[in-house]
């Protein structure tokens, strides 16, 4: 089964097949990962980078996606690359004698999405390659907000799905903003209101305010994991608002309540070193996820 998921931006791993090169891998950036792992393939006369030309093929095993903007992965793209040059990864040992060059990449890759500010987005690990698929190393699974999942993805244009271009195609369209109670305005700095996914459920909110309340419990953050939607009160990831709020819903295939209890519990045991690992993000929210190039900007 292929996943459709629109405004992709994704980071992947590419594994050498040829024998002459086994064991090589490259990471890199797609906005339509199908069409670019032809272009590896294809040499760099046709697209592909010079690094992957003529020692193909290559495999895509796998890609890390649901960045909110192109800045966002490009970033995480090269701190990938250059672990060892990433002040968010100084505590990524480099890569020992035995450790094949594929290893080392999925223990980078393991500490990355554990790392600030990575681990607070609504990123899905793929493996694209049932046959390359590993086990995160023992203490360095991904965040349970972020689910592992299988097979191929696919890129689509943003319109299936998508916010409706009018409030009329929607059941009912709320006035006011839920949080702040205050009438939305045509034209206003925040944009869009949020709307809750749930069926029957007519919560609208200012990003800001909703993100507000969603921190009330974490103010040293900038960016929300979860919280409880004021209206039907269902607990709802931020990640997955802001995915239907931008029209690329179809990403969802694990279940996002299902893991609601075990996630929370995670939060509250690393309550105490979350905080401290995250003295230094402020100023760099904005910086390092590409969050004002997404149109998603918090205060
Ligand atoms: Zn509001
Ligand atoms: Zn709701």
């Amino acid at each position: 089964m292929v996943v459709e998921v629109s405004s992709f931006y994704g980071v992947y791993l590419l594994y050498c097949t040829n024998p002459r090169y086994h064991g090589r891998v490259y990471v890199g950036f797609t906005v339509n990962p199908e069409r670019r792992i032809g272009q590896h393939n294809a040499g760099k006369r046709r697209g592909g980078a010079w690094k992957t030309s003529g020692r193909g093929p290559w495999e895509m095993v796998l890609i890390i996606h649901g960045f909110p903007s192109d800045v966002a992965a490009l970033r995480f793209e090269w701190a990938w690359q250059h672990p060892h040059s990433s002040r968010r990864l100084t505590h990524v040992t480099r890569r020992t004698s035995r450790e094949r060059q594929f290893e080392f990449h999925l223990r980078v890759v393991a500490h990355m999405l554990r790392a600030t500010p990575w681990c607070r987005l609504p990123l899905t690990v793929r493996w694209l390659k049932q046959e390359y698929r590993r086990d995160f190393p023992p203490g360095l699974e991904p965040p349970l907000h972020m689910p592992v999942a299988f097979g191929q993805v696919r890129a689509v244009r943003g319109t299936k799905g998508a916010r409706p271009e009018s409030d009329e195609e929607l059941p009912v369209a709320p006035k006011r903003c839920s949080v702040c109670l205050k009438r939305f305005q045509d034209g206003e700095e925040d944009g869009t209101p949020l709307r809750c996914f749930h069926t029957g459920c007519s919560m609208a909110a200012h990003i800001t305010c909703l993100a507000q309340a969603f921190l009330q419990q974490e103010p040293d953050q900038f960016i929300p994991i979860e919280g409880q939607c004021p209206g039907c009160k269902n607990t709802v990831l931020w990640g997955d608002l802001i995915r239907h709020y931008k029209g690329c819903y179809g990403d969802l295939e694990a279940d996002p309540t299902s893991s609601q209890e075990h996630w929370a519990s995670e939060l509250n045991r690393e309550g105490v070193s979350r905080n401290a690992s995250n003295g230094d993000s402020s100023p760099l929210v904005e910086d390092d996820l590409g969050f004002l190039a997404a149109g998603t900007a918090l205060p």
